[in-house]
């Protein structure tokens, strides 16, 4: 037998087969089974979602030798006809090279002839809206009053182009775009009966790039195949169908959220050189961070996400290393760089340095974290004795102004600036999405895992020892930071800790704090309230509050400047730059 393509040999024959117009196919049937047929019928819907296969199944039911019935046999010499397109009765028509009014008069001088065989003479016009004025004038006038033994089936992606006069008198159905794992399921059963080895994803990849297209989807299956023969291989399918670079949007994705500028360069190095466009890129990877924006949001799924299974899997894990404000802020970034990659002649370029930026932005905290630490150090402050600003005291910062408007850009990952810092301190996601880890089993773990603020769970994790028995959850704190205590010791803190720690040990649990300095500690004794007290002749940097402020906030002092009437703390973020140049300065 000839090769036929895919789209002709797996046509449906059936109403039963249509994929994804179940509501047209079950209406259809019902209408052909009460008798309650119409002169004319409109199919709307996009392009390769079914509606002439929808036609030539209705004008089966309708002339097939034991019709009309709801379910046409498919074996009678009329079906038969209809299906090979030679039936002297179902005549289907191009509007789009048919358009004109001598094509339409001379369809209404052959309407007025009987059918030769068949039950009806059925007249499917593709393409509709392609007819000229004049010419949907004539026809107008044929389903004005239609001869009995005509039914006219309308096909068009454009209904809006065909006149209201027409569209009146004609039953209308809306073809749905079909689903992605609707193609995709009919993709497999394809490949199944023609014993092809294809894998769900890949079927997934052509599914989805056929954007809603049963057709296009059997037409990208015809040229996968040719190209793959029966064993397909996944990256031989992303390659032919361009999608190579999808397969490393993950990879490129995994790199900006750790902030490695580095490794984001070399991915996409290596995309340019496999001749990926800068633009595409650019779109898939804004599609990308929407797709990771939407899992957060609906974690059991939703329909609003057009990918497989698996590729949800790595969506989830990445996501979980970015909070939602870090995804908004990255899909605005990105955002704007599409359209400025849309419009530079050097649109590599233009992505090649907006990703590095990108993969060099200071972590976003969520606000409210944010907010409540600076609640928490401004309560400190204010416990402070205010002290009159004046010349004769020039070393007193006015911290809580420099916090107030450095506050919302202080980065507040949990480097204390004085320690030996390695990048690997703020726990970057893994490059490879397939190696992220899991959430540890050590329920102590759990805990500093989950506290209620990233600066909780440094204290815990730095200046802690947590122990867990039956009925209490036992904290030891042996540090001297005097914020860290206190903070430990509020009973909104506690609480939270209490709810934590039942939740992951499952039973009701007591905490208790004990207080363990350390016995060769430089810190002040906690009976000190006044951080500032006697501090006054110390080098600023030295200062307690100004250590607390640098601790809390992961901060380094890069320079003091004279005020008006005082000195300014300036406290910035340590930034990846400044920990790989640290770094490098160690290694010297
Ligand atoms: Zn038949």
């Amino acid at each position: 037998m000839a090769y036929q393509v895919t789209a002709r040999k797996w046509r449906p024959q059936t109403f039963a087969e249509l994929v994804g117009q179940e509501h047209v196919a079950r209406t259809l049937q019902n209408a052909l089974r009460q008798g309650r047929l119409a002169h004319a019928y409109l199919f709307t819907g996009t392009r390769g979602v079914g509606k002439t296969t929808t036609a030539r199944i209705l004008a089966k039911a309708l002339n097939c030798e034991r019709g009309p019935t709801a379910d046409p046999c498919n074996e009678c010499a009329l079906c038969q006809a209809i299906t090979l397109g030679n039936s002297f009765d179902v005549l289907e028509i191009d509007g789009a090279s048919n358009r004109g009014i001598d094509e339409i008069r001379d369809l209404r001088e052959k309407i007025r002839y009987a059918p030769a065989r068949s039950r009806y003479k059925i007249y499917i016009i593709d393409e509709v809206h392609m007819l000229t004025e004049h010419a949907f004038n004539a026809l107008l006038k044929t389903l004005e009053e239609p001869p009995p033994q005509v039914v006219f089936i309308f096909a068009t992606t454009e209904p809006h182009k065909v006149p209201i006069t027409i569209l009146s008198r004609c039953q209308r159905f809306d073809f749905r775009k079909v689903a992605t794992p609707t193609i995709a399921a009919c993709l497999g059963r394809i490949a199944q009966q023609e014993g092809l080895h294809i894998s769900p994803t890949t079927l997934h990849r052509i599914a989805r790039r056929a954007e809603g297209s049963v057709r296009d989807a059997q037409t990208l299956f015809d040229q996968v195949i040719a190209f793959c023969g029966s064993q397909v291989q996944d990256d031989e399918v992303a390659l032919l169908l361009g999608l190579a670079g999808e397969e490393q949007i993950p990879h490129l994705m995994a790199a900006i959220l750790a902030r490695e500028a580095r490794a984001v360069l070399d991915h996409l190095s290596i995309l340019f050189q496999q001749g990926h466009d800068a633009r595409e890129l650019c779109r898939q990877l804004l599609a990308y961070i929407r797709d990771m924006i939407v899992v957060k949001v609906a974690p059991h799924g939703t329909p609003a996400i057009d990918r497989s299974a698996a590729e949800v899997e790595v969506l989830q894990k990445l996501g979980a290393h970015a909070s939602p404000e870090e995804l908004y802020t990255l899909f605005d970034l990105l955002s704007t760089t599409e359209a400025k990659v849309r419009d530079s002649a050097q649109p590599i370029w233009v992505l090649e340095v907006a990703l590095i930026k990108l993969a060099s932005l200071p972590s976003l905290q969520p606000l409210e974290t944010l907010v409540a630490r600076l609640e928490t150090l401004e309560r400190k402050l204010g416990q402070t004795p205010v002290q009159p600003t004046s010349t004769s005291n020039p070393e007193r910062p006015v911290l809580s102004e420099i916090v107030r408007e450095r506050g919302t850009t202080l980065e507040s990952g949990p480097v204390p600036a004085d320690a030996g810092v390695s990048p690997a301190r703020t726990a970057p996601p893994p490059a490879d999405p397939a190696q992220v880890p899991s959430s540890p089993a050590d329920p102590v773990q759990r805990i500093i895992e989950s506290a209620s603020t990233r600066a909780l769970g440094w204290i815990l994790e730095q200046h802690c020892a947590l122990q867990l028995t039956e009925s209490a959850l036992e904290i030891r704190f042996h540090g001297n930071n005097r914020m860290a205590r206190e903070l430990l010791q509020e009973a909104e803190t506690q609480r939270s800790l209490q709810q934590m720690a039942q939740t992951i040990v499952g039973r009701a649990i007591a905490v208790r704090i004990i207080d363990a300095p350390e016995a060769n500690g430089q810190g002040k004794p906690s009976t000190v309230d006044n951080p500032l007290a006697g501090e006054n002749r110390l080098p600023l940097p030295q200062t307690q509050v100004v250590r607390d402020t640098l601790e809390l906030f992961g901060g380094r002092i890069v320079e003091i400047r004279e005020r008006s009437v005082s000195r300014e703390t300036t406290v910035q973020p340590l930034s990846a730059e400044d920990m790989v140049s640290e770094e490098d300065n160690d290694d010297e």
